[in-house]
């Protein structure tokens, strides 16, 4: 094992908060914490999930079939603090970036992306800034500052949500979109926050709360292999879709563009995906980010369709979003047809994932918290 990367520690930890964090809490979680806490009967759980996972409300006086000893109870012992909606910027596709606040004043990010079923596909983060340091990505620049409890994982699609209710209900237009499938593909490495990723997985998909389906969730890693294993060991690859960031086809170059390569080579990195079980139909999705003279070669696209045979997969192929803080430039558009070509004529499925609101810096690698919000 190289001793060339080593992953960044965070500057500090979630903050303790002094009350329980119910949002955070799966349905039996809090059906345990409510018996033990406030002694209430088991049927109280069902009614508290429904008012914070499916309703959202925002305090524990709104929870009007909770008798009002139970609510003041609750406000003395738990907290439903969550992000406060800083600002939003629109692209002209439609794209909207949602810059969140937490509460001890970090700021995340939040991609909301208009999708084929009328809705949203919403894009969430997981990690304040990130512990890895790929280098097409924006977000490596802020360093690594925490982890996000699962609470504020949920948040963020319950702020998403609310916002576009109440647009819905300013326009008077008869029924809000929604936000219909989720990518763990934000701010930070979701596997790196394993624990409360996982934890926000199971209360999202919850059909007593937000009732999201796992089918149409995607988890993202850059190639944090022994939590690819777990991923597979603990069975989420039947629950949830996996995504992995390639973006490289020799281990010279992806050493060089995400270094977690020199940790967990591509080798490694695929046998490890190889190894976590999916639903028949399920395919893993590659990432490839197209970077100029880097990794776009006719070579590239050859040595790709070699490292992927075999993989239930697709491939999602990215040209490079420009920013301030990577070193790339965007193939042009006669390069990346070719290298589309060479996939494709292999029957490779390969699919050309054109910018989505990069006019705001709210595309692929580009999440770093810039004044466009
Ligand atoms: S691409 Fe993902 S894993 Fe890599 S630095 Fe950016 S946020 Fe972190």
């Amino acid at each position: 094992m190289s001793e060339l990367f080593s992953i960044r520690r965070p500057q500090g930890p979630i903050p303790a908060s002094d009350k329980v964090r119910v949002r955070g809490m799966s349905h039996e979680e809090l059906g345990a914490w409510l018996t033990e806490a406030l002694g209430a009967p088991r049927y109280r759980s069902d009614q508290i999930f429904k008012w914070i996972h499916e309703k959202r409300v925002r305090s524990f006086d709104a929870m009007s079939n909770v008798p009002a000893a139970e609510r003041a109870r609750l406000e003395e012992l738990a907290t439903l603090e969550g992000h406060a909606l800083d600002a939003v910027a629109t692209a002209k596709d439609g794209t909207r970036k949602l810059r969140l606040r937490t509460s001890d004043g970090q700021f995340i990010e939040s991609v909301l992306i208009p999708n084929d079923e009328r809705g949203y596909t919403q894009c969430i983060s997981s990690q304040v800034g990130c512990a890895l340091n790929c280098r097409f990505c924006a977000t490596a620049s802020l360093g690594f500052l925490r982890n996000l409890h699962a609470a504020e994982i949920v948040d963020q699609v319950y702020l998403a949500q609310d916002m576009l209710e109440r647009e819905a209900e300013q326009s008077g237009a008869q029924w809000p979109e929604r936000v219909t499938n989720l990518v763990y593909m934000g701010m930070g490495e979701p596997l790196h926050n394993y624990n409360h990723v996982r934890s926000s997985l199971g209360i999202l998909t919850d059909a007593k709360g937000a009732g999201l389906s796992g089918k149409r969730i995607t988890v993202s890693t850059s190639g944090l292999v022994p939590a690819i294993e777990r991923f597979g060991r603990e069975g989420l690859g039947h629950e949830v879709g996996l995504a992995v960031s390639l973006n490289a086809t020799t281990d010279a170059v992806r050493d060089e563009v995400m270094p977690i390569n020199q940790r967990w080579n591509i080798a490694t990195l695929l046998a490890a995906v190889d190894g976590v079980p999916m639903q028949r139909r399920r395919r893993i999705t590659f990432e490839y980010v197209l970077l100029a003279e880097v990794n776009d070669s006719d070579d590239d696209a050859r040595r790709l369709l070699r490292l992927l045979r075999g993989f239930r997969c697709h491939v999602n192929v990215i040209p490079f979003n420009p920013h301030a803080h990577a070193p790339y430039r965007r193939p042009d558009p006669e390069r990346v047809r070719k290298f589309m070509h060479i996939l494709r004529t292999a029957k490779l499925p390969a699919y050309l994932r054109t910018p989505r609101g990069d006019d705001i810096q709210a595309a692929c690698g580009q999440l770093a918290l810039e004044a466009s919000a």
